[in-house]
């Protein structure tokens, strides 16, 4: 794989190239297979830059180009030898060429959507500056996701009256299927990764909550996952960040969405929360998976009745009729658990195959202290100080339900 950035003004152009042994299908780090559409994409920086350090734009690159790549990937401009041999010890892939000084910096940015947990954060680190991924559509790949309202989250993400700096891009119509996405998780962060010597960054704060850095949630693994891949510092994408003077934080990396849920909308930014990608200037559009999951675990934590119009029969809920296990099946258990009548909703099924009680899910409410211990240096002690006020930390045995936590399904 060879990956050059143009620039003009504020807008890189990344162009990649497979070499001989690359294909158009390749792998996520989280395991998902996917299919690549076009070979090119744009970042939009708010304005043009006098120098990045070629770290940083190796790394941006690598978060878009990095599922298929197979043995060898070739840069721009040579990079240090500590972000290669990261590239080289994570993904068994030769990274070159070498010929770069480390780069460091010291501030922390959050790489915020608007969604509950980037809120938490930013709730958490009120001094932090916001980095907001805003998707645009492709000159040359045809937007069949009109629906999903990008202007609109970048509207509410200017009205935290913060910091702010929203990235504009296309990369995710590099990804054909499963649909267009981040090609990479990572990926969200590119124009953050760009920005960071003008920013003077010197890590990036990510909203992955338990669910998504211990638990496997989501689309990929479904148990306990000390070295995630993705999200734990010593994981491969965790030392890439990291060689690039970028560590990744996870601030709220040892709470459930129930607790990054309460903060959020306990906090100054409740007006700009939106988890919705459909919804427009009025609201969530309340009919989405995503609105359903939501509104489960914000009912709960109301401790009032479920509202949607969504029916079981419908098909965004047509997984709750099934079996376990589910994604983000521990805010599944949390919500059957608390909210009155579930046997009148949508996730009547679900709440019969999982049996949890308020007792079985008390772990939810506190921190996973490993989570706090993993954070770099200058930013521990700020969250560890929010934990202990806001939250409270598990006990022994609730930690239990984190390490067993897959087991014996
Ligand atoms: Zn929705």
């Amino acid at each position: 794989m060879r990956a050059a950035w143009t620039t003009d003004g504020g807008v890189w152009h990344l162009g990649f190239r497979l070499d001989a042994e690359d294909g158009i299908t390749g792998t996520v780090t989280d395991g998902q297979a996917v299919r690549m559409a076009t070979s090119s994409c744009r970042v939009r920086l708010p304005r043009p830059l006098p120098d990045v350090h070629p770290d940083l734009s190796a790394l941006a690159a690598w978060t878009v180009v990095a599922p298929w790549t197979t043995r060898r990937i070739t840069f721009d401009r040579p990079v240090s030898r500590g972000l290669a041999a990261a590239i080289e010890q994570g993904f068994g892939i030769e990274a070159g060429p070498v010929g770069a000084t480390p780069r460091t910096g010291s501030r922390l940015a959050i790489s915020y959507s608007g969604g509950a947990d980037s809120v938490a954060v930013a709730a958490m680190l009120p001094d932090a500056p916001l980095v907001h991924f805003q998707r645009v559509p492709h000159q040359r790949v045809p937007n069949r996701w009109t629906h999903y309202r990008a202007d609109v989250l970048a509207k509410l993400a200017a009205r935290t009256g913060r910091e702010l700096t929203i990235v504009q891009s296309d990369l995710e119509f590099t990804l054909a299927e499963p649909r267009p996405g981040y090609p990479e998780h990572h990926a969200v962060a590119a124009g953050a990764i760009l920005m960071a010597d003008e920013l003077d960054l010197g890590g990036i704060a990510f909203g992955y909550e338990m669910g998504s850095r211990w638990l496997g949630g989501g689309r990929y693994l479904h148990r306990y996952t000390p070295h995630n891949p993705m999200w734990s510092p010593g994981g491969r994408w965790g030392r890439v960040f990291a060689a690039a003077g970028l560590p990744m934080v996870l601030p709220v990396g040892g709470v459930s969405e129930a607790v990054t849920m309460r903060l959020a909308l306990g906090s100054p930014l409740r007006e700009q929360v939106r988890w919705c990608l459909r919804g427009d200037d009025g609201g969530p559009c309340g009919v989405c998976g995503k609105c359903l999951y939501k509104e489960l675990i914000q009912a709960a934590i109301e401790r009032r009745p479920l509202r949607t119009t969504i029916t079981a029969s419908r098909p965004v809920a047509a997984k709750w009729q099934q079996p376990p296990p589910y994604g983000g099946q521990e805010m599944i258990e949390y919500g059957c658990a608390r909210v009155p009548g579930i046997e009148g909703t949508p996730f009547a099924k679900a709440a019969g195959y999982l049996g949890a009680t308020e007792e079985s899910t008390g772990w939810l409410e506190r921190c996973y202290r490993p989570a706090i211990e993993e954070l770099p240096d200058p930013w521990r002690k700020q969250v560890a100080d929010f934990m202990a006020g806001e939250v409270g930390f598990m006990t022994h045995s609730e930690a239990r339900h984190v390490e067993m936590w897959g087991q014996g399904t």
